[in-house]
């Protein structure tokens, strides 16, 4: 069946016409569910919608988007709330994570994964076959929202971005149709959903390439606050000459000194180097030895390990919390900037706060779609706790770094914008692409319907 507008009444749906076509939920406030429904990982925003439709088709899609449109309603999307940015108030809120279905065909070595499918499970349903998606650091955001913005992922320095594996997009457009959107129908629209596409519309489900990946070596380095200085500085030189298949990152956190935190990391600053290699292990063990030369790690994982345990490597904390983050990309870095970075970020900081730096390069600098400043070399990303702190705090502190990072800084990771910041989102791409995305906005959504 085609759902289009024709398939909803011409006169303005009533909320109980709604209730009557959606085969998931349609909530209000005040509701049994409303709260759980709008709740996601993200605990510092959160949206305020008039209407919540917990989609659980397609179809359901189509009936929420055409109910919104009849009514004036702007409509937002969340499926697992990682990366909610601007939390709406009133509205129209399409949650996905009923949409969960992921499909993978062996001999094309593709997946189809519906809007609120997780990475995890698509991690899951590929390895059988001895594939695997492309995916980020956490297995518990969705492949959607993930994609849409590019994708960073764990192998990302030898497959690309995720969005660089999408082979089609299906999308509800403001207009209510439901469509398949690939290179051959509509290839203007589809580049700009790859690394561009919040905004554009309500994704229901991706096809997308798999890559033969059954095993990775890969796991932690941590080193403890002696050793701190040397580690960045050893980090920094060894990223300069490695092979695209090995992809690795470097967080610094100073862990809080309180009873909550485990007793390995309470009130200590750590360096935690992070690595995924698909060579051999032998290769993997040679490769990293300038890194273990620095000195004794507090903790070292690294091993030859299934692919389904690779979301070991990064081990991003499950729990939702509130938080604020930006991002920079860089075109190069010193150590004495990443140092001052480590101190401003450090234990007197006044609010935890996550810093991780990715290296870039290799096939992340190549590739079509809308992926903004793919000849960046690396990616610092700041993730700091609400908690105790406002967000004019936080934002203080994440624009000194900014300050320091400025003479390599060549603009923003869509993806690792937390919270709002307006038309900060803009410095994510080039002036060209910034128009063609502008384009796309304009085509299909020219009344903004769609808030992101
Ligand atoms: C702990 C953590 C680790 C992360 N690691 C990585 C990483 O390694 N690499 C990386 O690239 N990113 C990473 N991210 C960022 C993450 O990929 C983005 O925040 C992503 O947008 C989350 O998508 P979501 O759907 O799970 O979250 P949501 O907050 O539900 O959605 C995020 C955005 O996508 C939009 N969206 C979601 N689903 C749809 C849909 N079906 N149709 C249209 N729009 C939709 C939403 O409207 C919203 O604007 C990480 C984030 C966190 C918090």
């Amino acid at each position: 069946m085609n759902f289009t507008q024709d398939t909803v009444p011409a006169a303005s749906p009533t909320l109980a016409d709604l209730t009557g076509q959606v085969t998931g939920v349609v909530l209000v406030p005040g509701d049994d569910g409303y709260d759980a429904e709008r709740s996601g990982y993200q605990t510092g925003y959160r949206h305020r919608p008039s209407v919540i439709v917990g989609a659980a088709s397609a179809a359901d899609v189509v009936a929420a988007v055409c109910y919104a449109r009849a009514h004036g309603l702007p409509v937002s999307v969340q499926s697992t709330g990682h990366g909610l940015a601007a939390a709406t108030d009133g509205g129209l809120l399409i949650s996905t994570r009923r949409m969960d279905e992921v499909r993978i065909d062996a001999e094309a070595r593709t997946a189809w994964a519906g809007a609120g499918a997780l990475c995890g499970k698509a991690i899951e349903e590929a390895a059988p076959y001895g594939l695997a998606p492309v995916h980020g650091s956490s297995p518990g955001v969705s492949v959607a929202g993930f994609t849409l913005g590019g994708g960073l992922g764990i192998l990302g320095r030898e497959f690309g971005y995720a969005s660089d594996h999408v082979r089609a997009v299906e999308l509800v457009t403001a207009d209510g149709e439901l469509r398949r959107v690939s290179e051959a129908r509509d290839p203007d629209l589809f580049r700009a959903l790859r690394g561009g596409g919040h905004g554009l519309g309500v994704v229901t489900g991706l096809e997308f390439g798999l890559v033969p990946v059954a095993r990775v070596y890969g796991g932690q380095l941590v080193f403890g606050a002696d050793l701190l200085d040397e580690a960045l500085a050893a980090y920094l030189a060894w990223t300069e000459d490695l092979p695209a298949t090995l992809t690795s990152s470097m967080g610094l956190i100073a862990y809080p000194d309180v009873p909550a935190m485990p007793g390995h990391l309470r009130g200590r600053h750590l360096a935690h180097i992070r690595i995924a290699y698909t060579g051999t292990a032998e290769d993997g063990e040679r490769l990293v030895a300038p890194l273990r030369a620095v000195g004794p790690r507090v903790t070292d994982t690294l091993r030859d390990m299934p692919y389904t345990e690779s979301q070991t490597i990064h081990q991003d904390p499950t729990t939702p919390h509130a938080y604020d983050g930006d991002s920079v990309l860089l075109s190069g870095l010193d150590a004495d900037a990443l140092r001052a970075v480590a101190a401003l970020t450090g234990p007197d900081a006044p609010m935890m706060t996550v810093v991780q730096l990715n290296h870039l390069g290799g096939a992340l600098a190549e590739g079509g779609g809308s992926v903004g400043h793919r000849d960046a070399r690396y990616l610092v990303r700041l993730l700091s706790l609400l908690d105790d702190t406002d967000v004019a705090a936080v934002r203080a502190l994440h624009a000194e770094v900014r300050g320091v990072l400025a003479p390599w800084a060549v603009g923003r990771s869509v993806n690792f914008l937390f919270g709002d910041h307006g038309d900060a989102v803009a410095d994510a791409y080039e002036e060209p692409v910034r128009r063609r995305l502008a384009g796309a906005k304009a085509a299909y959504d020219p009344e903004n319907v769609f808030r992101a």
